[in-house]
């Protein structure tokens, strides 16, 4: 074993002390169950559900969590033990993180006037990890959630704490920065494959026809997951757009410091709608219902992006 491998799993075994350890504890719902915050989720989700309406109205089952959350003013009462974790990972380098999947149990439906009380516990922390992302451990955090005081369901939520290899590679030693990496998946390798070939594919589902866009494994519309692709035209119109000031980012921005530059929603000819940059036009003219054609910019030695140029014709 080399030293830098007994390094790592001398982490490995302090970062396991912390399995069973509360990351919670006594935890309050902000807002009991109502019905302002399932309309909201609905609308968001289009979830129609005729439960999540009317004078029985349930909440819906996967917004548990949503019950739990602190919000932008967050919960007082982080544990010791969720702090010592993370510090004990940001000190050895795993600085980044992603949430990668969770998992729920439901065991009695919520409604509305339910007070929500929960703890949460540090479920497991796996072995040193190397994925495409970069190299980290994944942290498995348990919350039991209870309404009234009776177990209403458990949510279990993964995150991957870990050093961006990909992005530190790519990162130059001067100049401006590199835009972010796009993290290709088997759900959407196609249409990276697409763009590698200057073409913009979109899914068509095998079974109603209906295009997609962003790339998924199945159907909205009807849940098939048969899908073949057609290739868009590149002509479009700016659907909708904002200009982003804060925070900078200097691979994006239209100076050296990262300035304001326009991000836009673009609505293909073929009706669906990606996010993308305008080109050849000031940030600050770019217009909702101008016209813009597909082209493919080369960022960097490495990426290549579908982005719309405006303003030309
Ligand atoms: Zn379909």
């Amino acid at each position: 074993m080399t030293g830098a491998q007994e390094e790592r799993d001398e982490l490995y075994v302090r970062l396991k002390e912390f399995e069973g350890r509360a990351a919670a504890t006594a935890g309050v719902g902000k807002d009991p169950v109502n019905e302002p915050m399932i309309r909201h989720w609905c609308e968001a989700m289009g979830d129609t559900g005729p439960a999540y309406t009317g004078p029985e109205v349930i909440a819906p089952p996967a917004m548990l969590q949503a019950w739990t959350m602190g919000g932008l003013s967050g919960h007082a009462d982080r544990s010791p033990a969720y702090e010592g974790l993370f510090g004990l990972l940001d000190g050895a380098g795993y600085t980044s993180v992603v949430a990668t999947d969770c998992e729920q149990e439901y065991l009695r439906p919520l409604r509305p006037g339910d007070r929500i009380t929960f703890d949460a516990v540090i479920e497991s922390v796996s072995e040193r990890k190397t994925t495409k992302l970069g190299t980290g451990y994944f942290v498995t955090t348990r919350t039991d959630v209870r309404a009234q005081g009776e177990p209403a369901g458990t949510h279990r939520f993964r995150i991957l704490k870990y050093t961006p290899a990909a992005v530190r590679r790519a990162l130059p030693r001067t100049g401006r920065g590199l835009r972010p990496r796009p993290v290709i998946n088997r759900d959407n390798a196609g249409f990276w494959q697409g763009v590698a070939g200057h073409r913009l594919l979109i899914q068509r589902c095998g079974g109603c026809g209906t295009q997609r866009f962003p790339w998924l494994p199945g159907c909205n519309a009807c849940g098939c997951q048969e899908w073949d692709t057609v290739e868009a035209s590149g002509e479009g119109t700016v659907f909708s757009h904002v200009v982003m000031h804060h925070p900078p980012f200097p691979a994006f921005g239209t100076s050296e410091a990262g300035g304001p530059y326009a991000v836009a929603l673009i609505e293909l000819a073929e009706g669906v709608r990606m996010v993308s940059n305008v080109v050849g036009v000031p940030y600050d003219k770019v217009r909702t219902g101008m016209p813009v054609r597909l082209e493919f910019l080369r960022t960097d030695a490495e990426l290549e992006l579908p982005v719309f140029r405006g303003g030309e014709d």
